[in-house]
Formats: C-alpha cells, structure tokens, sequence
C-alpha cells in the first residue's frame, strides 16, 4: 500500500562494488519505471519508531519493478553504513519515486553528452552511460570519473567495457593513487584534465556533473571558466563539504 507517496519494497540482493560501496537491487511493487538520472527517497524506520530519510539516485533505468542503487559508507553517517553493512536480502525498507526531473537524459536527441562524476556521484551518471550505450548513442557520449584509487570506482568493469569498441569515451582520474603504469595526473580535477577528457564549449554539449557538493561547485566553476555556458551545465549534489 503507498502511504503518502512511500511504497514497500524489498532486497533483493546486496553485493560489494568497492571497499566501502555496495550495489543495492530492490524490489518495488507497481514502480512505474524511471529516466536514466532520477533518485528515490529511502526511508528506514526503527524499532522505536524512529525514521530516516536519505535520497539515492537510481543507477538502472527504464521499466520493471527492480531497481538499482549503489551506496557509499560515509563514516559516522546515520543511514549509509547501514545500507552498505547491514541490510540483508529479504529486508523490507520503503521508497518514494521516481523523483527528479531536471537531471535526467533521455535518448533521442542528437546533442554531445558531458558526465563528470566525483565518487559515488557515477550512480546517475551510469543510469545515463547504461541508456546511452542501449540508444546506439555512447558515441556521443564522454565521461570523466573521479575517484581516489582504481579499487574505489563503482561500476568499473562494466564501464570498461562500455568504453571499449566505439563506445562512451571514459576518462579516470584518481586523486590519491593511481594504478602502475599510469602516465596521467594524479589530483583533483583541473583545467587540464578537463580540457583533455571534455567536449568543448564549441561542440555545444550538455553537462551533467554530479558528486560531493565541493566536487560539483569545483567542477562546475572551471566549467564556466573554460567557456561552457552555465545554462547547459547540470549539477547533482550528493551532500558533504
Ligand atoms: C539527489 C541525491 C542523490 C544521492 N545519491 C546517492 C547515491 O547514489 N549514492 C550515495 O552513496 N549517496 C547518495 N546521496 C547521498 C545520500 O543521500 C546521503 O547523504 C549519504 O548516504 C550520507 O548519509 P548518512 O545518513 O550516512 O550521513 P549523515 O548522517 O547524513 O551525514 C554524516 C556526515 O557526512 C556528511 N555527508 C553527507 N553526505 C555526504 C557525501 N555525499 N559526501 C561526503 N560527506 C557527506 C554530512 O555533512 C555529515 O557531516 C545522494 C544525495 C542526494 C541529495
């Protein structure tokens, strides 16, 4: 039953992406699908009553009752450590959604696509990477992902092969270490980086950057700085400094 827009939904299964990152898969009676970059509410409800509200965007798309979240653990947070250690397969929490409508891609259009993720901030943005690829659109498509270390990328491998063979440009950068072998910079992301792994301002693209608030304000500043239109810039913070 949906109260107040909250429905039930149930684990289905919890899997490790990182160290500190876990895939969610919930099942959502009568959910009525979702664009590639919309979140859902999440409300947990303790024992004594208690509850608690976080946002997660969804990192699946389109129709069917199962979606997918992937959160990271913010230590000495309320809720994440307890999706990321605690909850079970079977477990019941509740939902409300989809929401969002402004960062959100839909096929069809013929524009070049920005993604530019900081950490877990790739979630909405492989909901689009994933909708892109299925499109036979990925060639349009050009990601910059900001991670500490390779082990803390979510979604890595899948995103290695989407990048393979004509598909979505992918671009790593690490910010504390980077695998052997590599030739690139290491550290947040700069001018350089951006004007090496991003369309340009000519090519008139649509940006989506999403992660920590620092992150997004960061990227999003030496965005208009090198010239790309703050009206075809859209942000998702995710919280933190
Ligand atoms: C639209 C939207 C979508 C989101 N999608 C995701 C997602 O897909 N995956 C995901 O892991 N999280 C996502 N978040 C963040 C999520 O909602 C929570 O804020 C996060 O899980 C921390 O909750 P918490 O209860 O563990 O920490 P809290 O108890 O709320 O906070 C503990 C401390 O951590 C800081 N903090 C809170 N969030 C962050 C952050 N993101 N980075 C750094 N410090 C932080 C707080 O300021 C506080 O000091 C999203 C947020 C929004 C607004």
């Amino acid at each position: 039953m949906t109260v107040g827009g909250w429905q039930p939904a149930r684990v289905v299964d919890a899997v490790g992406a990182t160290p500190s990152a876990r895939l969610l898969h919930l099942q959502v009676p009568g959910w009525p699908g979702n664009d590639a970059g919309q979140h859902v509410d999440i409300r947990l409800t303790a024992e004594d009553g208690y509850q608690a509200v976080r946002s997660y965007s969804i990192g699946s798309y389109g129709p069917g009752e199962t979606i997918e979240l992937a959160v990271d653990e913010i230590p000495d947070g309320e809720v994440s450590p307890y999706l990321v250690r605690d909850v079970l397969p079977g477990d019941e929490l509740e939902v409300k959604g989809p929401l969002g409508g402004y960062f959100v891609w839909r096929p069809g259009g013929a524009e070049r696509v920005q993604l530019i993720a900081g950490g877990s901030g790739i979630v909405p943005l492989m909901a689009m990477t994933r909708a892109a690829t299925d499109a036979g659109a990925a060639a349009s498509v050009r990601l910059l992902y900001s991670v500490r270390t390779p082990e803390d990328a979510i979604y890595r491998e899948e995103l290695e092969r989407k990048a393979a063979d004509g598909g979505v440009g992918l671009t790593w950068r690490y910010t504390r270490a980077a695998p052997s072998g590599w030739e690139g910079a290491v550290g947040r992301i700069d001018d350089d980086a951006l004007r090496a792994a991003t369309w340009e301002p000519g090519q008139q693209p649509i940006v989506y950057v999403c992660g920590p608030t620092g992150f997004v304000e960061h990227v999003a500043d030496a965005l208009v700085g090198l010239g790309h239109p703050p009206a075809r810039i859209r942000t998702e913070r995710f919280g933190g400094a």
